[in-house]
Parts: structure tokens; C-alpha cells; sequence
């Protein structure tokens, strides 16, 4: 068993509950042989805080420097846990700011030593899809209503990907989270959307994410989707397992569900990122 994103903690992001050292020691109790840890960037635009942040007080300097402090204690916890775990160092990344995000993320992975990155799309134009149901729906109007901003959402996706290349593309079909109160989202126009963005994928190596916050949120299923764990798997698209992990107790939750979805739409084989001499790579592991 083993996660690729996740290990959200307590001293580094508002919306997590556990410290960092209880979500490796949950790790290690939930039997997974890999753990990769991916805090969130640090948004560096006071419009970009959490609502939650802000009643904290939260403000940009304190979540720049309280990025620099995750990074240096993954450090110290990965060396202290190596014999009981492989913890891969990592962050997930952010859109925004759309002028000058991409940069941003090369720097931070450059200047943090970071061994993988998690790419993710929260905000849809500078506009957060992942948070509030006012957002999202501010969302759609901006961009015309639910199919053009689920077109949209791929295409910044795909953009994002192949600027960037990150390891892991996290819940790829995050839309959804909101989005399936309010219409379909396999119209054909968002399947053409998608189907180019997994080409971005492809071509920039990356590996899916079966992302188990799914279940969690009450979505009957994990992201990515069947129809869209099908159309990855035909184009030679691999596939990982990540528990996005906020809480000591989400650590290994739905795993097992998350093979079983994969099985189900016949993929028979995962993509595990671990460590040797130093070095990241790629390892390809057997569902059966
Ligand atoms: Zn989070
Ligand atoms: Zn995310």
C-alpha cells in the first residue's frame, strides 16, 4: 500500500488536522511501504488566502515562511522514519497566480529540493472550484455555465501539465466536486476537453492519481471517474494511488476501494514513485 499525496498537517496548513510526525506514524500503522507528503504551496496573493486563513490571521508572509518550516521538517522526519517508511518529499502545486504560477512552482521544487510534485487545479481563472459553492457558482458565470468552465478546467489542466510535468496529476477530475449538482460532465464538448488533456498527460509522463477524498466527500466514487479511468488506461496512462490525507485517520482510507475501481475498469497495474540511492524512480506493481 502507498500514497502519493497527502500528509497535509496541522503546522502548515489551516484546513489539516494532525502534525506532520502523527500523519507518518498513522502511515506506518496503515501498513503503506511509501508515503509521499505534498503540502500545498503557499498562494503569495493576499485574494488567494482561505477564507479560514483569514479568520485566523493569517496572512501571505506567514504561509511563504510556514512553507519553508514543512519543508525543512520533511526533511528531518524522512531520515528519522527511513527505516520504517519511504517518505518521498513533495508539494502540491497551484494555478495561481495565472501570470505567474509556473515559475513560481520551478522555483519552489528547486529551491526546497523537492523529490516529486503533485500537480492540482483548484481555481479555474484565478476563480477557487475546490472551495465554496458561491465560488464555483461565480465560477460558472464567469465562464458561461457548467460545460464552459469543465472546458475550461481541462484546458488549464493540460496547460499546467505540460509547463510544469508533474509527477502525479491529482484529482483529475476535481470539477465534479460541485459540479455534479448542477449538470453532466461527460457532455461530448468536456469528453474532447479531456481527452486533450490526458494527451497533455501522456506526453509529459505523468502518472494519475486515484484520489480516495471521494469517497470522503460523499461522492460515491474516487476521482478520476470510471469513463475517464477507461479513456487514461486505453492511452497508456498510468496510475497511482493517493489518499489526500488531512487527518491522521484519512491516512489508507479507501485504498483498497480505490484498487478495486481500478481493477473494475481494468487496469491491472500501478506506477509507485520510491527512492533509491537518492534518486527518484518509477516502479510498476501488480494489482493482482
Ligand atoms: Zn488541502
Ligand atoms: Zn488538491
Amino acid at each position: 500500500m502507498f500514497s502519493l499525496h497527502g500528509g497535509h498537517s496541522s503546522e502548515f496548513c489551516d484546513h489539516a488536522q494532525s502534525s506532520l510526525r502523527e500523519m507518518l506514524e498513522a502511515a506506518v500503522q496503515a501498513g503503506y511501504h511509501t508515503f509521499g507528503v505534498t503540502e500545498h504551496a503557499p498562494r503569495v496573493e493576499a485574494r488567494f488566502l482561505y477564507p479560514n486563513e483569514i479568520r485566523l490571521g493569517w496572512d501571505v508572509p506567514k504561509i511563504v515562511a510556514d512553507f519553508a518550516r514543512y519543508a525543512q521538517a520533511l526533511s528531518a522526519l524522512a531520515e528519522e522514519f527511513a527505516d520504517r517508511l519511504i517518505v518521498l518529499k513533495g508539494f502540491e502545486i497551484e494555478v495561481v497566480p495565472t501570470r505567474s504560477y509556473v515559475q513560481l512552482m520551478q522555483e519552489y521544487r528547486h529551491r526546497y529540493e523537492f523529490e516529486y510534485m503533485v500537480g492540482s487545479v483548484h481555481y479555474v481563472d484565478e476563480i477557487s472550484i475546490d472551495g465554496s459553492i458561491e465560488d464555483f457558482q461565480r465560477a460558472m458565470e464567469a465562464h458561461g455555465g457548467l460545460e464552459a468552465l469543465a472546458v475550461r478546467y481541462y484546458q488549464i489542466l493540460a496547460q499546467m501539465v505540460t509547463a510544469l510535468r508533474p509527477e502525479v496529476v491529482a484529482h483529475l477530475d476535481l470539477i465534479k466536486l460541485h459540479g455534479n449538482q448542477f449538470g453532466s460532465l461527460d457532455a461530448p464538448v468536456i469528453r474532447h476537453a479531456v481527452e486533450e488533456a490526458l494527451e497533455a498527460v501522456r506526453e509529459a509522463s505523468g502518472i494519475i492519481e486515484v484520489n480516495t477524498a471521494g469517497y470522503r466527500k460523499g461522492l460515491g466514487e474516487p476521482y478520476p471517474a470510471s469513463w475517464l479511468v477507461q479513456m487514461a488506461h486505453r492511452m497508456g496512462i498510468g496510475f497511482c494511488f493517493g489518499d489526500d490525507s488531512h487527518r491522521a485517520e484519512h491516512v489508507g482510507f479507501g485504498i483498497d476501494k480505490a484498487r478495486k475501481h481500478l481493477l473494475a475498469n481494468g487496469v491491472r497495474s500501478v506506477t509507485v514513485l520510491s527512492r533509491e540511492s537518492g534518486e527518484v524512480v518509477r516502479k510498476t506493481v501488480s494489482l493482482d
